[in-house]
């Protein structure tokens, strides 16, 4: 089910240029209405659902309506994100209310380097995964079962 804006609580950014749901979405599926101020999911469709608009408003403006059997009949799913952690609030169909509150990455964007250490380049002809030591390419089918 897709995302959905509370027009109530979304400021379009406060007007800026993109909007901070527009710059997150991996599917370009966020726009603002310049005139009204508000973004909205231009094509609920092709929303997969991931929460990253949902988690970046700094309004807490997106919502995402859920599956019915993941929060059915009125259950809700909302996470607040915090400078260190972020917060899911579940609320059950029955009323109950719990929270789970988890830390967020602290190292800056683009800081971490994924391949450090790892061997560069690689023989597409050895047979190795890219983290694989040699070796194991030699070892046969049954061997490797
Ligand atoms: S990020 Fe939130 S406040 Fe900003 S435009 Fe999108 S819905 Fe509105
Ligand atoms: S939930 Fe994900 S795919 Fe859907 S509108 Fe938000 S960012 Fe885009």
């Amino acid at each position: 089910m897709p995302s959905f804006v509370n027009p109530e609580k979304c400021d379009g950014c406060k007007g800026g240029e993109k909007t901070a749901c527009m710059y997150i979405c991996p599917n370009d599926l966020m726009v603002l209405n310049p005139d009204a101020m508000r973004a909205y999911n231009q094509e609920p469709d092709q929303c997969w659902e991931c929460y990253s608009c949902v988690k970046i408003c700094p309004q807490g403006a997106i919502e995402v309506r859920h599956y019915a059997d993941l929060a059915p009949m009125g259950g809700y799913v909302q996470p607040m994100r915090g400078t260190d952690s972020i917060m899911w609030t579940i609320k059950f169909r029955n009323g109950n209310t719990k929270r789970f509150k988890f830390p967020i990455r602290t190292t800056a964007e683009g800081s971490i380097k994924p391949y450090a250490g790892k061997p560069e380049g690689g023989n597409l002809d050895d047979g190795l995964l890219f983290t694989e030591t040699a070796g194991r390419a030699t070892l046969t089918p049954a061997q490797d079962a």
